[in-house]
């Protein structure tokens, strides 16, 4: 999604269009999001489509939101209303995408020029401002009560969630044989405190096949290396089949602390 900065404290929009989601309004509070088949890198410069990839991954965000309000995590998802288009709830969408990595990867590789796969134990929280026209930076906790995009009690809130959602999804795709390295969150507010929001699927998280080490996700299609709805399929049946079978909730098996 979807909605920025521009929006805090603002009605919104009864269409809003981002690179991988329509947003509708509803009048019954509901809002209808649409995933797309469009595929965006690189602050948009990178496009194309892929047919399939929005039922995918509102297949895919729709089981794992389940899965995490399954687990005490809350999310906005409250249903589905065709086969690309999640029914959530309507939220005021917090402008900061939080990142939770468990192995080196992506950008954090790129900055610290550690090697691709070290362990990060324990996990690292990053935030990032939501603002495309600004290449969405990396913000610091100072930075991000300084430009008032959310209060302290709020940031600790959402760190919380994040690394308590993460670790629950860090399992689950253990028991999948995905090894899951890195992934995005976005929260709203409700009337009933900050959710889950937005999409958790292969263009937000990072998956490799545990015993390959292949990438499963939308890395595919930044490095145009491969057929890149493949691996959302195998991210798909894997997760769904690990997500019916029994958990090992828990506290303990949060943070990083397994490959
Ligand atoms: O690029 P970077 O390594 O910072 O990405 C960390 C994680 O956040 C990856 O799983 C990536 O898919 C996700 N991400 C995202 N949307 C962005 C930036 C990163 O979903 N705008």
């Amino acid at each position: 999604m979807t909605l920025n900065a521009d929006t805090r404290g603002a009605e919104p929009p009864p269409v809003y269009e981002g690179k991988a989601k329509r947003v509708k309004s509803r009048a019954d509070g509901l809002v209808e999001l649409e995933y797309k088949d469009d595929a965006t890198a690189f602050n948009g410069q990178r496009r194309d489509r892929f047919a399939g990839k929005g039922r995918l991954n509102s297949e895919i965000s729709e089981l794992l939101f389940a899965y995490l309000a399954a687990h005490g995590v809350p999310s906005h998802a409250r249903g589905r209303l065709d086969e690309r288009t999640l029914l959530a709830e309507q939220a005021q969408i917090v402008p900061l995408e939080v990142v939770v990595r468990f192995q080196v990867a992506g950008s954090l590789r790129k900055r610290t020029g550690l090697a691709d796969g070290t362990l990060c134990d324990p996990p690292i929280v990053e935030f990032y401002y939501k603002r495309d026209d600004l290449g969405d930076p990396l913000l610091n906790p100072e930075h991000i009560r300084m430009l008032q995009l959310a209060t302290p009690a709020e940031l600790q809130e959402l760190e919380s969630l994040a690394r308590r959602a993460a670790g629950l999804l860090r399992e689950l795709c253990a028991r999948a044989e995905l090894q899951l390295f890195d992934l995005k969150f976005e929260f709203g507010r409700t009337a009933h405190g900050l959710v889950l929001a937005d999409e958790i699927s292969p263009d937000t998280c990072r998956f490799r096949d545990a015993r390959s080490g292949e990438s499963l996700d939308k890395d595919v299609f930044r490095e145009g290396s491969g057929e890149l709805l493949r691996g959302y399929r195998i991210v798909h049946e894997r997760l769904r089949a690990a997500s019916s079978g029994p958990s090992t909730q828990g506290e303990d098996s949060l943070p990083g602390t397994r490959r």
